[in-house]
């Protein structure tokens, strides 16, 4: 160090840089600099050589080479150590101490109208690129400056003279503060530029452009993968927004996971994120066909018997699904969902007349998604919220019959039923919106309360979706004589009304609600109603974290609920189970928290 410290300048942002250059010449300290960056050096009367000074070399490619030369880059890499001083003197080459850069502004430039993939090309920086990384790898020798707002910090070091042995020592923790920030500004730059070519060379593969994000103002919108050379699904089929993506990519991995678990075809309903029903392909009765909807269709395949379970749960919630099956989808299936109103659908593959059926919906602008089967995600996922990167492992606890072995309660006996239903719901639990509570029967969920903040209110909510799913199936709304013309989903909201006891008393409501009915159906008594219910037993319910009060429980209970699976840790698991052995309830501890957001 007792020879004369060098300093590189190659900057396209130039602002504050006489304030710099000033301190670096009070420092006696020699400037080396790229053509813009000299010439503007030597205008604001400082002394500076150019980079052609010490390579020997011009600058050439209209400015393509400037800096990537061994003399600068040996210069900057070069360690303090024997052979490295060793190959710098063969070579005649000079240690540089200091770099600063910041590089062409590739963003701004791919921002302009009608900017082609030339003008683009020509502002990715090279060198740039090359000095920061190789000053940044080298920081425990170099200062690397990549940021004018950093000069003046960097300057009350720089003439501070009580720092390290030499004058002109930066302080360890500053010079790795100024690494990582251009490491930062690196990776960045490099994410930046293959974000463009991307979008130029790899649109419809591992890149889809969106018409908008969550909402239409939320515009500019995409999807991608870096990792893999194509998206881990192909559209088929019109093509999907924002909302139907966070549908499809929750939605999957839940029918997957269902499927290996129970060995059985699984199907998903989703809306807003959540599920609006779920179910395995198990064979349904008469009072299910009617109420799903598939009375008198002959050759139900069990997928189909899965989608009809699962978008027959809750129609209302259903309306405009997301669908998701864990097989490929065959004729039967297509043919269920072509009547149901349906926003899109992904599954593994569709036969050639299934998917024939599927691309006529909605006039071709249905979505159909194809997803591989065997795509794996990242074990890490990151997300970003208000500019702020959060990361986690992602959650890839499996769900099977093993899950539910630790019976806490006194009734300790689970059949085989008991267990495909909390497969189920806990298994829907995962890719619910928190706090999330489930109820399910006959291989299907029959009432999800999701995303409420309070966890009885999730109870109640679901409690109360399964209790219209069963009043649904009452001998009064099975008989309803339907006005002809009524919809399907105008059935559905008449149904929901008069299950839920509210039937309209006032105009305009009840003349609306009267007319989708040939015959008005007298509604439930209190005592129809409280027969109706005592008849709804061996529900199962699964909550994705602990009950924090036995109120959880009571609730449960009035809904025909005999399997609860849910973790501990509660300050009241003692009381929560003790109500559940006042019912009898077989009570699991589920080992596995499943909050999803
Ligand atoms: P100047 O205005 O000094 O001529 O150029 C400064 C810009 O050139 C900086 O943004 C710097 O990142 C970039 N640069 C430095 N060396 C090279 C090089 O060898 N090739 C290319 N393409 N750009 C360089």
């Amino acid at each position: 160090m007792s020879q004369q410290m060098i300093a590189i300048i190659s900057v396209y942002d130039k602002s504050n840089l006489e304030t710099l250059v000033k301190g670096f010449s009070e420092n006696n300290i020699r400037i080396i600099a790229s053509g813009g960056t000299s010439k503007l050096i030597r205008s604001l009367g400082y002394k500076v050589e150019d980079v052609s000074s010490i390579t020997k070399a011009p600058e050439m490619l209209g400015g393509r080479v400037k800096t990537l030369h061994p003399a600068v880059h040996g210069g900057i890499l070069a360690r303090d150590i024997d052979s490295d001083e060793t190959d710098l003197k063969s070579q005649n080459i000079e240690k540089i101490d200091f770099v600063v850069c910041n590089l062409y502004p590739f963003k701004e430039t791919i921002a302009k109208e009608n900017v082609t993939i030339a003008d683009a090309v020509e502002e990715i920086d090279i060198g740039g690129v090359t000095l920061l990384r190789a000053a940044a790898k080298n920081h425990e020798r170099v200062t690397i400056l990549s940021d004018p707002n950093d000069y003046e910090k960097f300057l009350v070091e720089l003439n501070d003279k009580t720092i390290g042995d030499m004058p002109g020592e930066i302080s360890k923790s500053l010079k790795n503060q100024f690494a990582l920030k251009a490491f930062e500004q690196t990776a960045n730059y490099d994410s930046m530029i293959s974000d463009y070519f991307r979008k130029q060379y790899s649109s419809n593969k591992s890149q889809i452009t969106l018409r908008y994000g969550a909402n239409p103002h939320q515009k500019p919108a995409q999807a991608f993968i870096a990792s893999r050379e194509e998206l881990p699904f192909k559209v088929l089929g019109g093509s999907p927004g924002y909302i139907n993506l966070l549908d499809a990519l929750n939605s999957w991995p839940l029918v997957k996971e269902i499927s290996a678990s129970l060995n059985l075809p699984a199907a998903a309903s989703f809306k807003h994120v959540s599920p609006a029903g779920v179910a395995v392909g198990l064979p349904l009765n008469d009072v299910e066909k009617q109420i799903y909807y598939v009375n008198g269709i002959e050759g139900l395949t069990p997928l189909a018997c899965a989608y009809a379970r699962a978008r027959g749960a809750d129609r209302m919630s259903s309306f405009g699904d997301w669908i998701a099956l864990s097989n490929i989808v065959d004729v039967p299936t297509a043919q269920l969902i072509s009547k149901e109103v349906s926003d899109g659908i992904i599954a593994p593959g569709f036969e050639p007349e299934a998917l024939e059926i599927l691309q006529k919906k909605k006039n071709g602008k249905y979505c159909v998604l194809q997803i591989d089967p065997n795509y794996e995600p990242e074990q890490i996922e990151t997300r970003q919220v208000y500019g702020v990167s959060l990361q986690q492992k992602r959650n890839d606890a499996i769900i099977n019959k093993n899950t539910f072995r630790e019976i806490i309660s006194k009734n300790k006996s689970l059949n085989e039923q008991a267990i495909i239903d909390l497969t189920v719901a806990t298994l829907s639990l995962k890719y619910t919106q928190s706090n999330s509570v489930c109820y399910a029967k006959n291989g299907m969920v029959i009432g999800l309360g999701a995303g409420q903040q309070s966890r009885v209110h999730c109870t109640r909510l679901a409690g109360d979706k399964a209790d219209n799913w069963w009043f649904r199936q009452h001998p009064k709304v099975l008989g309803m004589k339907w006005a002809k013309g009524t919809k399907r989903p105008e059935k559905a909201n008449a149904i929901d009304l008069f299950v839920t006891n509210q039937v309209p008393t006032e105009q305009p409501e009840k003349s609306d609600y009267e007319s989708k009915f040939e015959t008005l159906p007298e509604p439930l008594t209190e005592v129809e109603r409280k027969e109706w219910m005592s008849q709804l037993t061996d529900v199962v319910l699964s909550s994705d974290a602990f009950f924090p009060f036995p109120d959880n429980v009571y609730r449960a209970v009035r809904s025909g609920v005999k399997y609860i699976a849910a973790p501990t840790g509660s300050v009241m698991d003692k009381e929560v189970l003790k109500a559940a052995d006042s019912f009898d309830v077989v009570y699991i501890e589920n080992p596995i928290r499943l909050f999803h957001h």
